[in-house]
């Protein structure tokens, strides 16, 4: 993962949230950190759980602003955590920008790159500190194993607390599960290849339907940040999100229909799974009702786009 992130040291862990926490626990008491408003819906819930009760001050904030990012740093800020594309709504954020605004201000930048996986991006390169995949996803591939990679550009103090938040406090994977990422290490880049092929088509296809108020996909012309994905992203991904003609209803009577895409959560693996993000989140979440969250497959594009072409109709 090191060699794939083009970092120093990387570290595995249980999870991709015992990643996240690991980097979390490298802060310390008094420090501030800036995470996007939208983003990973745990990572936030992390952060209110245990930063505030560790004295670690959070401000939550639009992240494809720059000018928001500028406002929001404080003389206390640590770190800025960055994703991209979000999950669900696929906001670009601008990782070299951000990295160019922070330069020698002893602030470090963490992106979790999990959707682009190291294959379409890698945000070190990009002016990153450490990159967190939920190794659940795209580096399993299966949907058959939790874990989660911080890779560190630098082995240095701050990767030394990561390191002991993995081994002391126990986030460690269990020897089968290292096995299972390491497995799907070696088809990651065909499994990216294909899907993102097959994502390309679906996106298109679904853009130009009639019952598709909007399809949210960075490869799409149209994109808020189609132009900043093409300059960091090999090529756009495999996940995009659908707002269904119609409220939550007709989005849910959607996934019912849908025979190749199982509706359930998590992402990232061979097989295409759809779901319905605002019943996942919950009443208070700010997700559209009518959008639906897509991840694109290995199976044939002519398939999956037959799938929906039925579903809808
Ligand atoms: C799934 C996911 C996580 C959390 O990973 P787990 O392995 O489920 O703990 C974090 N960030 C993103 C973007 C994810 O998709």
């Amino acid at each position: 993962m090191a060699i794939l992130e083009k970092g120093q040291v990387a570290f595995a862990f249980s999870s991709g949230m015992a990643a996240t926490n690991a980097i979390f626990q490298g802060l310390q008491a008094g420090n501030h950190i800036i995470i996007p408003s939208d983003g990973f819906y745990s990572t936030t819930d992390l952060a209110n759980e245990f930063l505030y009760k560790w004295g670690i001050e959070v401000s939550r904030i639009e992240m494809t602003d720059l000018n928001s990012v500028k406002k929001a740093i404080r003389p206390n800020t640590a770190l800025i955590w960055i994703e991209t594309p979000s999950n669900p709504t696929l906001k670009i954020t601008d990782i070299a920008a951000i990295a160019d605004l922070v330069r020698g201000k002893g602030i470090k930048i963490a992106v979790d790159n999990t959707w682009p996986s190291p294959i379409l991006c890698n945000p070190l390169e990009l002016g990153a500190d450490f990159v967190m995949h939920s190794a659940t996803k795209y580096i399993g591939g299966h949907g058959d194993v939790t874990g989660g990679i911080v890779v560190c550009k630098a082995a240095d103090d701050f990767s030394e607390k990561i390191f002991k938040a993995q081994t002391l406090a126990g986030a460690v994977p269990s020897p089968f599960d290292c096995w299972l990422m390491n497995r799907g290490i070696k088809t990651l880049a065909l499994r990216v290849k294909q899907q993102t092929e097959n994502a390309v088509k679906l996106a298109d296809y679904l853009a130009s339907h009639s019952k598709v108020e909007l399809v949210l996909y960075p490869g799409l012309v149209s994109h808020r940040g189609h132009e900043i994905a093409k300059r960091q992203m090999a090529d756009y991904g495999a996940m995009l999100s659908v707002q269904i003609d119609g409220n939550a209803k007709n989005a849910l009577a959607v996934t019912g229909k849908l025979k190749l895409f199982t509706a359930a959560t998590s992402l990232g693996g061979v097989e295409s799974l759809v779901e319905h993000r605002k019943s996942i989140e919950g009443e208070n979440s700010p997700t559209p009702g009518n959008l639906l969250r897509v991840s694109v497959g290995i199976e044939s594009a002519d398939d999956l786009i037959r799938d929906w072409e039925q579903a809808l109709g």
